[in-house]
């Protein structure tokens, strides 16, 4: 059986924590997109986590973690976090595709001087080199892992690469060329150091379907970050959708059975683009602070996240795009605080209330229209059967789902594992 755990919305929506929590049924756990730009938080017995490459299975000794071909493949990035996670005592098996594309050092470097060159108008990149490393990969001049160990090949390869890459470093960005041949040592360095992880994963899962395994797919970021489907041009450069999961990981599509789009009680994004439910000042200040475990703060970057009230239309558009079964609704926890609570459940436009997601420029000039609803204000955390929960709390959470049209699974009232409540 193989399930997909994805984002509703702008990412950070808890994906990390529920997939930790259902991998204790899992067999394997994928990875299939993004890079070392996620920062999927779990907090479990060997401490708190951010992960941002390693997948969210390595803490069930059992687990066989995959880097699937369609992940930006950070080897340097990998690893300091096996490194790190190690030292905290934990044991992991993992395996990486062949196929996979490396993410390089010099990626990082354009990506960073990119946004210094849009300066007001960047993109609010974590700058960990996704997009130079996506816009390598569909020109077909990057390099997938099998590669490496044809050194002569790769050295050849090489030369040419840098030849175009040090155009950019030297006239577009006015910056120290990159030696190819520096570049061929780290990667001989890196062979070896994958080596024992590196086989082919598409097979691997293809016969573990076959033998009836349990497999989970975890997403980084969501829906609207999505390339074809997000707020574009403020989307990352791969798709974040359980649909891409079938190519990222190298299934079947009609493999993947349960698909849970996982949505926060209230929105929120990090980076630059339009957001129609956000909110401002004191009022986002003080969501900011109660949210999360530690306050709305990136996982990778540190920097504030952008926060608003729980935004209806955009996360039915996600879970629609994301072909949800099932959605799991994180952090209610944190709307204990408020004594009136409320949903953008439209956008007017031009005078027109619209249930429907929109594109960008029109989401710019969106305003929400909501609906109020009552607070509970009371601590729920701690409470451990839905059944338990205050009325006003399941009166949100059914008006939720009757919004956005899919059955609310899940609801989390804590950061921690065991903190969930089944519906
Ligand atoms: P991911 O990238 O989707 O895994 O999400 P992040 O880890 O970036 O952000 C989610 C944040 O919410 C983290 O700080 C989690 O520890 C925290 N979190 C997850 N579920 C809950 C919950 O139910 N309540 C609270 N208070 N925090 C939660």
């Amino acid at each position: 059986m193989v399930k997909a755990i994805v984002g509703a919305n702008w990412g950070d929506e808890g994906k990390g924590k529920i997939t930790d929590m259902c991998a204790e049924n899992a067999d394997i756990v994928v990875r299939f997109q993004g890079g070392a730009n996620a920062g999927h938080t779990i907090i479990n017995e060997y401490g708190r986590f951010a992960l941002h490459l390693l997948p969210s299975g390595i803490f069930h000794k059992n687990i066989i973690n995959v880097i699937g071909n369609g992940v930006a493949f950070d080897v340097n990035a990998l690893k300091s976090e096996m490194a790190e996670v190690n030292a905290a005592g934990v044991e992991f098996k993992l395996a990486i595709s062949d196929r996979a594309q490396l993410l390089l050092q010099h990626h990082i470097l354009l990506d960073t001087y990119e946004e210094e060159r849009l300066a007001d108008k960047k993109f609010g990149s974590t700058k960990s080199g996704i997009a130079p490393f996506y816009s390598d990969k569909y020109a077909k001049v990057g390099i997938q892992v099998w590669q490496l160990y044809d050194e002569e090949s790769l050295k050849e390869k090489l030369k040419g690469y840098y030849e175009k890459v040090n155009i950019s470093m030297k006239y577009l960005y006015n910056k120290p060329e990159i030696n190819y041949l520096e570049v061929f040592e780290t990667l001989k360095e890196y062979a070896a150091f994958i080596k024992p992880f590196v086989t082919d994963t598409s097979k691997l899962l293809r016969d573990a379907i076959k033998d009836g395994k349990n497999i989970l797919l975890e997403g980084q970021l969501g829906t609207l970050k999505d390339t074809d489907h997000g707020i574009y041009p403020y989307v990352t450069s791969s798709s974040t959708l359980a649909g891409y999961a079938a190519v990222g990981a190298g299934i079947p599509p009609y493999e993947i059975k349960d698909i849970i789009a996982v949505t926060k009680a209230y929105s929120s994004a990090v980076g630059e683009g339009p957001f129609v439910s956000e909110l401002f000042g004191d009022e986002a200040e003080e969501l900011r602070k109660r949210g999360g475990d530690k306050g709305e703060y990136g996982a990778k970057t540190g920097r504030p996240r952008r926060v608003g009230y729980f935004d209806a239309v955009a996360t039915r558009y996600g879970c629609a795009l994301q072909g949800a079964t099932e959605v799991c609704m994180t952090c209610l926890d944190v709307l204990s605080y408020l004594e009136t609570l409320y949903v953008c459940t439209g956008y007017e436009l031009d005078g027109k209330v619209y249930k429907d997601f929109l594109t960008t420029a029109d989401l710019y000039k969106a305003k929400p229209v909501y609906t109020e609803l009552k607070g509970w204000h009371t601590d729920i955390r701690g409470i451990d059967s839905y059944d338990k929960l205050p009325a006003e709390a399941k009166a949100y959470i059914e008006f939720v789902e009757k919004e956005i049209g899919v059955h609310i699974s899940m609801v989390s009232n804590g950061p921690k594992r065991e903190e969930i409540l089944y519906r």
